[in-house]
């Protein structure tokens, strides 16, 4: 069964701060912050707490399920339907839809569903960044006073998600909601990277402490989702560690690395790149074998993926990946600091160079030419 993100289990990380703050609104003074930030990087579960956490506070017997909103009430029955007359959401494309849990895997011991989980995860990545695109402008943050000033029965909220892609405008306009609170409304923030938010929109709302998650529960929680195997590999302790590194310990970004076609690749990648400084394989021919491997972006993500490693080792630190043999490959031969700038600044001129519909082929030859000569 799937579930929606608002039903969705309680990630383990979050139990103390769900108990904290269902605690605030149960009982006297029933005071919740005004307006709430979720930040930090994509992959801790920040989405998925706040969506629970605004089921729950629109929930009409939340006082008997102090654990998460009932699923059965008018409330429950609204969010649902995608129709909640108290929830408006910032940019409209962010509004959860019935059974699609962003963000959020459930734990699963079986791969029966894993081309269904697949497809699930190319429309999330997708949708998310479609989403991340989308400018929040000063009509759109406008448009929510009505809401937010009409007064009445009952809580109301508003859900700024990717809350960075404001406008300065719109930052303006939505400051003046901040320093005016109303009663019964709340405001929660969603951003990836707040660090682009404006300091005086940071000052005026209360942050989530979302962002610790203890490594022995990351570790737990990768290992149950994952399952004994990936792609037909058995999963090791060292593995799980391995991939939480890979993912600064977001532990929905390390299962969605675990799952990516391209995370699979990496030895090849490397045999891929020696072949091509010793001269033993054509640029042109390398571009043939992995067009037919990975689309480019995926290509793209491989190779600033290894680009990280190289430079952790270069740098005289230990490399993240123990399952494949970069640390000896680099013992022989490391490439220099302006090498590696170059093919840096190459991956990001290609990403912006698709956008613009430049042939992926023509990218790929250009950027095998390169690995050739790192
Ligand atoms: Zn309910």
């Amino acid at each position: 069964m799937t579930q929606s993100i608002y039903f969705a289990p309680l990630l383990p990380w979050q139990q103390t701060l769900w108990t904290q703050l269902t605690d605030r609104v149960l009982t006297p003074p029933h005071h919740l912050p005004h307006a709430l930030l979720a930040a930090g990087m994509a992959g801790m579960g920040k989405r998925a707490f706040v969506w629970r956490f605004v089921a729950w506070l629109l929930c009409q017997r939340r006082g008997s399920h102090p654990l998460g909103a009932c699923g059965d009430c008018e409330s429950c029955q609204w969010l649902k339907s995608g129709t909640h007359p108290s929830l408006q959401v910032l940019p409209l494309t962010s509004m959860p839809l019935e059974a699609e849990p962003e963000n959020q895997q459930e734990p699963s011991h079986s791969n029966s569903s894993a081309k269904s989980k697949k497809q699930s995860l190319a429309n999330k990545s997708a949708k998310s960044v479609s989403n991340a695109l989308v400018t929040i402008k000063v009509d759109d943050i406008r448009a929510l006073q009505p809401f937010i000033y009409q007064g009445g029965q009952g809580m109301r909220i508003c859900v700024l998600d990717y809350a960075e892609q404001m406008t300065i405008a719109a930052a303006n306009a939505l400051l003046k909601t901040l320093e005016e609170p109303q009663a019964q409304v709340h405001l929660f923030l969603l951003s990836d990277t707040p660090a682009k938010l404006l300091p005086t929109i940071k000052s005026r709302v209360q942050q989530l402490p979302l962002q610790h998650i203890e490594s022995s529960i990351a570790i737990d929680y990768v290992q149950q989702a994952l399952g004994s195997t990936i792609n037909r590999q058995a999963v090791s302790p060292e593995q799980i560690r391995q991939l939480l590194q890979l993912a600064n310990g977001a532990p929905l970004a390390a299962i969605d690395l675990a799952q990516a076609s391209w995370y699979a690749k990496r030895a090849l990648w490397l045999t891929t790149w020696q072949a091509l400084r010793s001269g033993k394989r054509s640029s042109l021919a390398a571009s043939d074998y992995w067009q037919q491997q990975l689309p480019l972006t995926d290509f793209i993500k491989l190779t600033e993926l290894m680009l990280l490693d190289i430079r952790r080792i270069a740098m005289g630190l230990a490399s993240n990946q123990v399952d494949i043999e970069l640390s000896q490959a680099l013992a022989q031969y490391q490439p220099t600091d302006t090498g590696l700038q170059k093919l840096s600044d190459s991956l990001q001129q290609i990403k912006v160079s698709l956008q613009q519909n430049v042939q992926e082929k023509f990218a790929y030859d250009k950027l095998m030419q390169q690995l050739a000569y790192l």
